[in-house]
């Protein structure tokens, strides 16, 4: 297929296409049945109308998204257009170890019905590129030959699990090129008045020849017959139960795929509807009809209303929607969408469970970015128009700003965005698709709100919603692109950006990956403690083990295994590990006591098809406990005979075990260790240039420098890429007022360990007194030593006297040293439990145990 010129090359304009043809005043919105899109530098426009099959920009030039136009629908505020659509999707969105369930080659210009309840069917109606031209093929037909590369041929239906026939049934026919414009219609007798989006489906005609369907200038006006959005499928259906209570027996329409009723040509039917008399009220009753021939027949009963509807009685029948009065505008309304329900009911009762969504998460990102982007071409675009200084836009293509931040987000939709699969993470991450999928969602403003519409309606004083989930507002611009080497430099070296490798933890790597492999293989279970300082790469190097074994699945090179991590610092209470472990494990909520139940459980009782769970434990020193239950109980379960477990601790403190493991065997647990060292300078050294990846940023001693000094203090890589981010943006901002190679040279980075390292507390520790500096030091030892950031006076006074000793100094009393302590505590280094003074008054510091350790190396 031909490469699609998308967002890079052309700016696009949106604009409707003729009059809205309906209004949700719930929900604020404008209906409309075409759009056009004008392309800069075409003199023709294209128009898109529902029913049609379009191709929507993806992230993918060369393939973009299919889709069937089912509704387009604007806010209130006019300026979000939003498409519903029916998604079809290629092979190449399909995860790569489902395509073999197909069990042959796929025709290159197959595309295949993508039948996912949970996928948004919601996009941004500015991310349309143009209609396509799609034909059914029979499941047993084969695909016909010598047709242009442009159609697409569906065949088979893809519901995330497997391919399946598809019934022509499915697809809705494109509308009927003849039809006339919707201008020339007069009186929309069955357009759509209802406040309810799922009963603005309208009585649709038409029999198709698909292998005919012709898309390039359909503009026509009738509503899809399964244009009800999957998402709204029980709304409909609930929808149309109402409707039938309040409209009576006599109001029918149904859909009857064996009636053998008057076969007509689609277009006839189709001419036959509009050539009624408008608004002459109507109550159609479609049979659509397919034959062995794969051509589909619809009859069409007409049965005359007491009167016509007139715009007027639509707006008396809105009211009496809200009033609760049955009218006859709820009659019409009842005639108008039960077709459609059926469908999607039938849709509903035949999906399996869906789970693999990897479509759908492709879907949003691409279209989420493709929105943004498009929203900051226009915004580019009318800031060029109203400069109106010649100023070629096409220039302005890659430069985008910031745009008011969305603050839109709910709990539903942070549910709805937990990848559901393992195939969708491992996907997501090989993609490098790591924006959280809750600010992709924050995106799709325009979503119909699905279980409770009225909700959505304003009320007159805001209420804070019960389950609400704090989060972090959503970028609603695409970050800007690194403008020069500087820019690009920081964003490598960024600590949340995932480095392509992780130089110096080769070993490291390898003996965790054999350690998971083999136990994967071999469908046993263990521990494996992990332990080193902060900032050594131990979650970043676990993590790319659990990419890689994840990735060897995907090739049936191992057994499939199931991930799921928690961490320490993202809990209130220890206790809530159990909680977290079992909501990953199987969407139970518990309460701990109960989790911890229920997992004590699951990982006794015998299951032997059970698949291998591999549990990452981040940060275990903060699941410290009195009785050490929760840190027990995790070194404990891997070793039971059925429970297919092998659990990965990370940690700061190295004996933690042992400490844990008291009054317990601890030898039994027969854990497996790995320590991370910190750092050393040349080892810092390297991580930076690779991160750097020939982004010639660095002087080659400036680069030296920060290495030494960190690995001095700390060897903490963290801190490391914190300092060079720094020293590339005093380069920068000197760069104006002095002449320079214009790379970070030793100057910057100087400046920078001045600035990082020279607050007053640093000056303050410099100017303390031996005995205080040294109390300091026996601080960090301690903290060490624990693991924790915080510990007793009694335990840091030991660590004291042994430094005094070490340092030729005659070892303080206990009041000397709670002298000192307070004194420290007072100029706020330390901070200290307020109620006591005795040996058991805690202490934490007040400083980073950089800070400290700079300060007084530099004496
Ligand atoms: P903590 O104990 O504080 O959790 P950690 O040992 O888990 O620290 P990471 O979070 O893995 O440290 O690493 C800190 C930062 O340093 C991350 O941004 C990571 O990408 C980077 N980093 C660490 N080691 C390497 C390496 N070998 N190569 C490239 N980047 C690294
Ligand atoms: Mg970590």
């Amino acid at each position: 297929m031909s490469r699609y010129i998308t967002r890079l090359r052309v700016r696009r304009t949106y604009r409707w296409h003729g009059a809205p043809v309906g209004e949700d005043r719930k929900l604020k919105r404008l209906y409309h049945e075409s759009m056009t899109i004008s392309v800069e530098g075409r003199t023709e426009n294209t128009t898109v109308s529902l029913g049609q099959y379009i191709l929507i920009e993806g992230e993918d030039d060369d393939n973009p998204f299919v889709g069937q136009l089912l509704k387009l629908y604007n806010d209130d505020s006019g300026k979000k257009k939003t498409a519903v659509v029916q998604w079809y999707v290629r092979m190449c969105e399909i995860p790569q170890t489902k395509r073999k369930l197909l069990c042959r080659d796929p025709h290159p210009q197959e595309i295949f019905y993508y039948l996912d309840h949970s996928c948004d069917n919601e996009v941004d109606a500015e991310t349309i590129l143009s209609p396509v031209q799609i034909e059914y093929v029979s499941p047993e037909a084969s695909f016909p030959e010598g047709k242009s590369k442009d159609i697409l041929f569906v065949k088979l239906l893809w519901d995330t699990k497997t391919f399946r026939a598809l019934s022509s049934d499915r697809m809705q026919p494109p509308l009927s090129p003849k039809s006339p414009p919707p201008s020339s219609r007069g009186p929309r007798a069955r357009v759509l008045p209802t406040p309810d989006p799922t009963v603005m489906k309208r009585a649709v005609s038409g029999a198709v020849t698909w292998g005919s369907m012709s898309t390039g200038k359909i503009n026509s006006e009738a509503e899809s017959l399964h244009s009800a959005s999957k998402l709204s499928a029980a709304k409909a259906l609930s929808a149309r139960r109402r409707s039938r209570a309040t409209s009576g027996p006599h109001v029918r329409k149904k859909l009857d795929l064996c009636s053998p009723s008057k076969n007509m040509t689609r277009d006839d039917v189709l001419e036959e509807i509009l050539d009624e008399p408008k608004g002459a009220g109507k109550t159609l009753t479609s049979k659509l009809n397919t034959s062995p021939t794969g051509r589909i027949s619809i009859s069409i009963r007409l049965t005359p209303l007491k009167e016509p509807i007139s715009p007027a009685a639509q707006e008396n029948d809105e009211e009496s929607n809200r009033t609760g009065t049955p009218s006859r505008r709820k009659v019409s309304t009842a005639l108008k969408e039960p077709t459609l329900t059926a469908l999607a009911e039938e849709d509903h009762e035949d999906s399996p469970v869906q789970t693999d969504a990897t479509p759908r998460s492709k879907r949003k990102a691409a279209q989420v970015v493709s929105s943004r982007i498009r929203k900051q071409l226009n915004l580019l675009k009318n800031k060029v128009d109203l400069q109106s200084d010649g100023e070629d836009g096409e220039d302005d293509d890659d430069c985008f700003l910031p745009a008011k931040i969305d603050l839109q987000s709910s709990s539903d939709e942070d549910a709805e965005a937990k990848i559901d699969s393992e195939d969708e993470l491992v996907v997501k991450r090989r993609r490098g698709s790591r924006t959280p999928r809750s600010t992709e969602k924050t995106c799709t403003s325009a979503r119909t709100p699905r279980k409770t519409p009225n909700k959505t309606t304003a009320p007159a004083t805001p209420r804070t919603p019960r389950h609400a989930t704090p989060s972090i507002p959503s970028r609603s611009a695409p970050a800007r692109k690194p403008g020069n080497v500087l820019e690009e430099a920081r964003a490598r070296l960024h600590v949340s950006s995932v480095p392509e490798s992780l130089p110096c933890r080769e070993q490291e790597f390898q003996d965790i990956y054999n350690f998971v492999e083999s136990k994967v293989i071999d469908g046993t279970g263990g521990c494996m403690y992990i332990s080193g300082v902060p900032g050594t790469g131990k979650t970043a190097t676990v993590h790319e083990v659990i990419r890689s074994l994840h990735l060897a699945s995907e090739q049936d090179e191992i057994p499939q295994f199931r991930f799921i991590e928690i961490n320490g610092m993202k809990m209130t209470d220890p206790h809530q590990a159990y909680v977290q472990i079992l909501q990953k494990l199987t969407d139970q909520k518990a309460t701990p006591d109960h989790a911890a139940a229920l997992l004590e459980k699951r990982f006794s009782a015998p299951a032997p098809k059970k698949e291998t769970t591999v549990l990452l434990v981040d940060e275990l020193d903060l699941l410290w406990t009195r009785k050490q239950n929760v840190m027990y109980n995790l070194f404990d379960w891997p070793t039971r005979r059925n429970a297919r477990l092998v659990v990965l601790t990370i940690a700061n403190t190295m004996d933690l075990p042992e400490r844990i493991m008291i009054n317990r065997v601890a030898s039994r647990l027969g854990l497996t260790r790995m320590s991370f060292q910190p750092y050393t300078f040349k080892q810092l050294q390297q991580i930076i240039t690779s991160r750097l990846n020939r982004v010639k940023a660095f002087e080659e001693d400036a680069l030296q420098l920060v290495s030494r000094k960190v690995a001095a203090l700390s060897g903490d890589a963290r801190r490391c890429l914190d300092i060079c981010r720094r020293a590339t943006e005093i380069c920068e901002h000197s760069a104006g007022q002095q002449k320079g190679s214009g790379l970070v040279g030793m100057s910057h980075v100087m400046e920078t360990l001045d600035e990082m390292f020279s607050s007053s507390y640093i000056t303050a520790i410099r100017c303390a007194s031996l005995q205080e500096q040294l109390f300091l030091r026996a601080v960090i030892a301690e903290f060490r030593r624990l693991g924790l950031e915080e510990a007793t006076f009694q335990q840091v006074f030991v660590q004291h006297q042994a430094l005094c000793r070490v340092e030729g100094l005659q070892p303080a009393s206990v009041s000397e040293g709670l002298a000192v302590c307070q004194r420290l505590g007072s100029c706020r280094l330390l901070l200290l439990e307020g109620s006591r003074l005795d040996l058991l008054l805690r202490i934490r510091l007040n400083v980073s145990q950089d800070d400290v350790l700079y300060a007084l190396k530099a004496d």
